[in-house]
């Protein structure tokens, strides 16, 4: 789930909703109904909510939720992403220092986005996405479906792999498959963010389910 602040009006703010309430709600709905973990992800903007990740981690251990904070990435709507803007891992870190103490977890890691710390000695965690600053795309086993049939092999790209032509007409599970796996054999090598000629992909994650 996404929470990105503690404060009705930043949460207006950002989301063009009065609606804080009902996400807290859901959250807690999720944690009742046995769901283990509640992961909840944050993404920090400097000037909006970049004074709130102390205050989100203990509102998330308190709650016993994972909190997970994300870098910001290209894929907003209006295209106003600035890697000189966005708060980087270091940054968030250097913060939740100020407040916590934070040690490696030593579990494993595997594809799994997350660098995982352990929080005053653990068992609780707080999660780290470093999708800009610390890529981890070459571990990265994802594959994504959108709302309308098509595949992507990863966030940012800019092709896609059209699922629903071949259910709609007809396509052997076999047949589908193997167009998934040869889409993901082509995938890139990484995002690509920092190359001089990245291109933002034109749909917002909003687009693509995320
Ligand atoms: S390959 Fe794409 S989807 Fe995978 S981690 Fe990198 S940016 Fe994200």
């Amino acid at each position: 789930m996404s929470l990105d602040t503690l404060r009705p009006e930043t949460f207006e703010t950002i989301t063009r909703r009065d609606r804080l309430t009902d996400v807290l709600d859901g959250m807690a709905a999720a944690r009742a109904a046995g769901l283990d973990p509640v992961k909840v992800n944050t993404v920090l903007l400097r000037g909006v909510n970049d004074d709130e990740p102390v205050s989100l981690l203990r509102y998330c251990l308190d709650a016993g939720y994972e909190l997970r904070f994300i870098e910001q990435m290209p894929l907003d709507a209006q295209h106003g992403w600035q890697r000189d803007e966005m708060i980087t891992a270091r940054e968030i870190l250097t913060r939740l220092q100020e407040a916590f103490t934070l040690t490696p977890d030593p579990a494993e890691r595997g594809g799994a986005p997350a660098e995982r710390w352990l929080v005053d000695g653990g068992p609780s965690v707080v999660g780290v996405i470093a999708s800009v600053t610390r890529p981890f795309c070459g571990d990265c086993d994802r594959t994504r479906l959108t709302g309308d049939g098509q595949l992507r092999s990863c966030l940012f790209a800019r092709g896609e792999t059209d699922l629903r032509g071949l259910l709609r007409g007809g396509a052997s599970d076999a047949q589908i498959a193997d167009v998934w796996r040869g889409a993901m054999w082509a995938k890139a090598a990484g995002h690509g963010i920092d190359d001089p000629g990245f291109l933002q992909p034109d749909r917002p994650m909003s687009a693509i389910g995320g």
